[in-house]
């Protein structure tokens, strides 16, 4: 490409994306689409010839764009949302525009040095040890539990772990029982620890569990915490857990991939006091830190934990090892070629300033507790699970009406899939109890109460209309 299409191609793509970012709100976050549609519009054999670049682009804007969920959207409640921001979507353009390789020192200082600094305010925020203490990011919040898990196995077993045992509650996050599956770890090497009423880590459940282990002769070696569950947002007893790993010399892992971010606001800090005595720390900056996909973030309270489990030395890399005293973040994780993700954290960062942050975490969390009032007052909504770190569980129940707990289930589904259907918002259901819920997870910090209610419009019409079948 010449200069100038190269200009002219990246001004029109520029002006795509801040054509969305301004009015991405009045458009439908859901998209919706079957395998047929999508093979329909895309399957096609590799093209030996090129296409004009504008009509490719176009076509991508046009059917691409539009048939993707946008995460960041104010009425996408569900999973766990990415809000993310503008300035990081830029800053991760330059990073791939440069083609930057984040992996080593000698191969780019800088990016090096901005992941050292960003993952020292990261310690800082989280009260980890700031000289010992570090960390990587990594392409989420699953990949930062694996790397977690590898770490801690690597640090209590050596090479034998076939008598070791980790423990975790029913309401951990899938990505932790999935590293430990690719970790090699059988069936009978799990504990999953019930919750209690409040889905918080059963303390003593896992005393005498622990207790049982070791006088089979078992190596209770890693026990797993969560601060935000996904469900609920609950976080579990991290005192008394952080207690018990010290008392049993159990690595202390703790999941903050959905609510470790919290730890910005007042109440936040309230609920994550502990968080400061874990081994390893998953916190996922594309969740609640605002950033876009990818980037996830293991922080460790000796960063000599991640270079005695992953460093190799090949031959081919000799030339690249720098000055030993350096690091190379591909002796910190699994990947060697790595994407220079701390950038978009840096550039946001430096550019809001952490207050900003504070502040639409406080909103977040905030808005949450203000529709749980709301909730509360209607005559229509039951409040299953009151809002927690910006979490908040309901169900379609009017008082008057009497349903049983199937008629329930069957109408807050419908109401999900409804929703859903009409594309107007992003609203799943999840289990609790065994009952069908809705979840709202509201950490977008565009996000307004109008758009609360107007989905609680939405949701009440379609329960009108399944009520008219029971
Ligand atoms: N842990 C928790 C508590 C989560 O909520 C999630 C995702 O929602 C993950 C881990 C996995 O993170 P990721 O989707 O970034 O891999």
């Amino acid at each position: 490409m010449s200069k100038e299409a190269m200009k002219s191609y990246g001004y029109q793509i520029v002006d795509a994306l801040v054509e969305h970012h301004s009015t991405q709100n009045e458009k439908l976050p859901v998209a919706l689409g079957s395998r047929e549609e999508m093979d329909s519009l895309f399957l096609e054999e590799a093209p030996e010839e090129g296409t004009d670049p504008t009509q490719v682009l176009n076509f991508v804007l046009e059917k691409v764009m539009t048939t993707s969920t946008l995460m960041s959207h104010p009425k996408s409640y569900s999973f766990v949302p990415g809000p993310s921001n503008y300035v990081s979507a830029m800053a991760d353009t330059l990073a791939t525009g440069y083609n930057i390789f984040s992996g080593g020192w000698a191969a780019s200082p800088a990016a090096a040095e901005l992941e050292i600094v960003t993952i020292q305010w990261l310690l800082k925020i989280f009260g980890f040890p700031k000289k010992k203490g570090g960390g990587i990011f990594t392409s989420g919040g699953s990949m930062a539990n694996l790397t977690a898990l590898a770490t801690a196995r690597r640090i209590k077993c050596g090479d034998d772990f076939s008598k070791a045992v980790i423990y975790l509650s029913d309401q951990a996050h899938s990505s932790n029982i999935k590293a430990i599956r690719v970790l090699g770890f059988k069936k009978e090497q799990i504990r999953i620890i019930p919750t209690d009423i409040e889905f918080k880590f059963a303390v003593n459940k896992l005393k005498n569990c622990i207790a049982k282990d070791r006088l089979e002769g078992l190596h209770p070696f890693c026990l797993i915490a969560t601060s935000g569950t996904t469900n609920t947002g609950t976080v579990d007893p991290l005192i008394e857990l952080a207690n018990i790993c010290k008392k049993e010399g159990i690595w202390f892992h703790i999941d903050g991939a959905y609510g470790a971010a919290a730890i910005l606001s007042q109440k936040g800090k309230q609920l994550l006091k502990g968080i400061e005595k874990a081994d390893s720390l998953t916190v996922d900056p594309h969740k609640w830190f605002y950033q876009p996909y990818e980037m996830g973030c293991l922080l460790v309270r000796n960063h000599k934990h991640l270079s005695h489990t992953f460093t190799e030395k090949p031959e081919y890399l000799r030339d690249i090892e720098g000055n030993t005293s350096e690091i190379n973040f591909y002796d910190h994780g699994i990947q060697l070629t790595r994407r220079f993700r701390a950038l978009k954290f840096y550039m946001s960062l430096k550019t809001f300033g952490l207050k900003e942050f504070r502040d639409a975490i406080t909103y977040n969390i905030d808005l949450a507790d203000k529709v749980e009032s709301k909730l509360r007052k209607s005559a229509f909504w039951e409040v299953v699970f009151p809002a927690t770190l910006a979490v908040i569980n309901f169900r379609y129940n009017p008082i008057e009406k009497n349903y049983s707990e199937k008629q329930l289930d069957a109408l807050n589904q419908y109401i999900s899939e409804k929703v859903v259907a009409s594309r107007k918002a992003l609203l799943v259901t999840t289990l609790l109890h065994g009952q069908v819920v809705l979840r709202m997870c509201l950490i977008n910090p565009r996000t307004t109460l109008e758009d609360i209610q107007e989905t609680f419009e939405l949701c009440e019409r379609f329960a009108t209309e399944k009520e008219q079948q029971l």
